[in-house]
C-alpha cells in the first residue's frame, strides 16, 4: 500500500516533468528557427543600421513573438519590437545578448507565476566575427497555465497520498496495538492459570502466529497441569492404601488382646505395607527424576548393565523358582545414561519374575539389528490380557491388583520404562507369546566403537 502511493507520487512527478521538458523543448525549436531566419536574413550586409533592420523586419512579417532586439556589435540596440520602453541606442544588458556577442547560440526557458519566458539569441557573424545579435523573448499564458495545472495536480496527489498514508497508518497502529493489548491480556489470564482461555485468532500476520503458539502453549499447559493432578490423585489414593492398612494393624493392637503370636504377625505385617510405603516412594522419586534430571551420556555395553541386573534379581528368581537365562550378541553398545538403562532393565526383569508362574523362565536376548541394539525380555508367565495391552504403561495400571500388590508393585514400573526409552530415544513394544507368557521388546540406536586391532 505505501510502496504503491509512492509509486504514483513519483509516476506523477515524473510525467509532469517529462512534459515540461516536452514544452520547453518545443519551444526552443521554434525561437531558434525565428532567430537563425532574423540572422539569415542579415547575411550579405557589411554593416548594421537601424534602416536596414527595419526593412529586413518589416519583409519577414508578424514573427509571433513577445519582444525581438537587435543590437550592434558592442550591444547597443538598432531595434527594439517593443513601443514602450523601447531599447533602442541604450546598451542591452541581458545575459543572452552577451552569449551571442560572445559568438554562441543561446535559449532560455524559464517558468514563473504561471507564465513561461523563453529567451533565445544569436550573433549576427560577418567574416567569422559578430557584428551584432537577435535576441528574441516570448512570454506564453497558455503553456504556463498547462505547466500550473500539472504541478496543482502533483500537490494534490501528494496530499491525497499522504493523507491515505497517515490514515492507513493510524489504523494500522490502532489495529496493531488491539491485538498486542489481546494478546497481553490472554497471557495474563494464563499466568492467572486459567489455560482454557484461548485467543480468536484472525490474519496471517505475525500477531496471528504469535497468538496461535501462545493458543498450543496454553492447551500443552493445561494437558500437563490436568496430567499433573491425576498424578497426584493416584499418588495420594495409592499412599492411602498402605496407610489406612497400617493404621488398622495398629488400632486392633492397641484395641485388642491379643497373643505374642498374633501381634507378631500383625507387626509383621505393618512392616509390609512400610516397606510398600518405601517402593512407591522410590518409584515416585524415579519418575520425577526421568522427567527432571538430565544426565551425561556415555558408551554403555548392555550386556554389562544386563549383568549388572540379574545379579540383583538372581535371589529374587531363585525365591520364586524362576529360571533365569541370557543370550547376547557382542558389541551391543548405545551412547546413553547407563542408570536409565538399568532401571529399564531391571524394572522388565523383575516384572518377568514377579507375573511368572513358580517353576518359569525368564529369558533376555540382546542382539544387534541393523543399526540398532535390540532387548527382548520374554517370560513364560500369566501374560497379559489382550485389553490390557494398551494401558500398561499408564501410571497405576495394573491388571490384577491384588496380584501386583502382593508382588509388592505399584503400578507405575512400566510407565518409567517408557518415559526413560524415550527420553534416551529408543522405542518399546509388548507382544503376547504363543506359548503363554509376555515378551518386552526395547531398541536403542547403536553406537558403533572403534575397536583397536
Ligand atoms: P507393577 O508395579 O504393578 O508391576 P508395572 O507398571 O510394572 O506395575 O506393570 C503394570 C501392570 O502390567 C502390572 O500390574 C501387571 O498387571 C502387568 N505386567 C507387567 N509386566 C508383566 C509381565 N511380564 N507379565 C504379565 N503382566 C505384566
Amino acid at each position: 500500500m505505501i510502496l504503491t502511493s509512492l509509486m504514483l507520487v513519483f509516476l506523477n512527478s515524473y510525467s509532469a516533468k517529462t512534459t515540461r521538458d516536452l514544452i520547453y523543448r518545443a519551444n526552443e525549436a521554434s525561437l531558434q528557427d525565428k532567430v537563425q531566419l532574423i540572422t539569415s536574413s542579415f547575411s550579405g550586409l557589411e554593416a548594421l543600421s537601424s534602416d536596414n533592420i527595419n526593412q529586413v523586419i518589416s519583409v519577414l512579417g508578424d514573427l509571433n513573438v513577445s519582444r525581438v532586439v537587435i543590437t550592434d556589435g558592442e550591444g547597443r540596440a538598432l531595434y527594439d519590437s517593443l513601443a514602450q520602453r523601447s531599447a533602442v541606442g541604450q546598451y542591452v544588458l541581458l545575459r543572452e545578448a552577451a552569449e551571442a556577442l560572445a559568438g554562441q547560440d543561446v535559449f532560455y526557458c524559464s517558468y514563473a507565476d504561471g507564465l513561461l519566458i523563453s529567451q533565445a539569441a544569436a550573433p549576427i557573424m560577418l567574416y567569422g566575427s559578430p557584428i551584432g545579435c537577435v535576441y528574441i523573448a516570448d512570454v506564453n499564458r497558455d503553456q504556463g497555465a498547462i505547466i500550473q495545472a500539472l504541478e496543482v495536480n502533483i500537490l494534490r496527489i501528494s496530499f491525497g497520498v499522504e493523507a491515505v498514508l497517515v490514515l492507513f497508518s493510524a489504523l494500522y497502529a490502532f489495529s496493531t496495538s488491539r491485538k498486542m493489548r489481546q494478546i497481553i491480556a490472554s497471557m495474563q489470564r494464563a499466568r492467572e492459570g486459567e489455560y482454557s482461555h484461548k485467543i480468536q485468532v484472525h490474519g496471517t500476520d505475525e500477531y496471528a502466529a504469535l497468538a496461535q503458539e501462545f493458543n498450543k502453549l496454553t492447551d500443552r499447559l493445561q494437558v500437563s497441569e490436568q496430567a499433573q493432578r491425576q498424578f497426584v490423585s493416584d499418588a495420594s489414593h495409592e499412599l492411602k492404601t498402605p496407610l489406612a492398612s497400617i493404621k488398622l494393624l495398629s488400632d486392633s493392637i492397641l484395641q485388642n488382646e491379643m497373643d505374642a503370636e498374633t501381634m507378631r504377625e500383625f507387626v509383621t505385617d505393618i512392616g509390609s505395607e512400610a516397606d510398600r510405603l518405601t517402593r512407591l516412594a522410590q518409584k515416585l522419586l524415579a519418575i520425577s527424576r526421568a522427567e527432571s534430571v538430565k544426565q551425561d551420556h556415555e558408551v554403555v555395553d548392555l550386556a554389562q548393565t544386563i549383568g549388572k541386573v540379574f545379579k540383583m534379581l538372581v535371589s529374587l528368581a531363585d525365591e520364586r523358582e524362576i529360571r533365569l537365562t541370557c543370550a547376547m550378541d557382542k558389541g551391543c553398545t548405545v551412547m546413553t545414561v547407563e542408570d536409565d538403562m538399568y532401571q529399564i532393565i531391571f524394572n522388565l526383569v523383575e516384572n518377568a519374575i514377579k507375573y511368572n508362574n513358580s517353576g518359569g523362565q525368564v529369558h533376555v536376548r540382546l542382539s544387534r539389528e541393523d543399526d540398532d541394539v535390540v532387548i527382548a525380555v520374554e517370560d513364560t508367565g500369566i501374560g497379559i490380557p489382550e485389553d490390557a495391552v494398551d494401558h500398561i504403561f499408564e501410571r497405576f495400571y495394573r491388571v490384577d491388583k491384588a496380584r501386583s500388590r502382593q508382588a509388592g508393585g505399584s503400578g507405575l514400573g512400566l510407565s518409567i520404562v517408557r518415559e526413560l526409552v524415550l527420553r534416551n530415544y529408543g522405542e518399546i513394544s509388548v507382544s503376547r507369546r504363543d506359548q503363554g507368557g509376555t515378551c518386552f521388546t526395547v531398541r536403542f540406536p547403536r553406537f558403533e566403537v572403534e575397536v583397536e586391532p
